[in-house]
């Protein structure tokens, strides 16, 4: 088995929808970014790409590239899980959390967690989301930005 971990962060700006785990979050602000900007999603994908030491999101989904210019992060999951399916891996389960002040995440989780277990083909047991605020303080404190962090174990297929 082999073990990864993921994190990322966006700025939260005005004019950009709130997309996180594939779920539109109603909010006045969204992330900013190149792509879609779900900042779990690419979390997830940078902890599978770690377990197999297959480098990061950056390397593998240029943010330089026109291609990638509002891509759906969830078809972007769809090509890491590929990958690992290719290396003779499967998801054994992932953990993850969602730093955030606001808004709420709770009526989303799980959307969020059946949003990433049908694009990885697993269980919904296997996939874990959850989220916290940092109580005010620091960028996701004054919500200036959302951060994720995951982990990821992998067994062979
Ligand atoms: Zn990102």
């Amino acid at each position: 088995m082999r073990i990864g971990l993921g994190y990322d962060v966006h700025k939260l700006v005005e004019g950009r929808p709130l997309i996180i785990g594939g779920v539109n979050v109603p909010h006045e602000k969204g992330l900013l970014g190149h792509s879609d900007a779900d900042v779990l999603i690419h979390a997830i994908m940078d902890g599978m790409l770690g377990a197999l030491a297959l480098g990061d999101i950056g390397k593998h989904f240029p943010d330089n590239d026109e291609k990638y210019k509002g891509a759906d992060s969830m078809k972007l999951l769809q090509y890491v899980n590929e990958l690992i399916q290719e290396k003779g891996y499967k998801i054994n389960n992932i953990d993850s959390i969602i730093i955030a002040q606001s808004p709420k995440m709770a009526p989303h989780i799980e959307h969020m967690r059946k949003n990433i277990a049908n694009v990885l083909n697993t269980d919904i047991e296997n996939i874990s989301v959850k989220a916290t605020t940092e109580e005010g303080l620091g960028f996701t404190g004054k919500k200036e930005g959302i951060a994720s962090q995951s982990i990821c174990l992998l067994i062979k297929k």
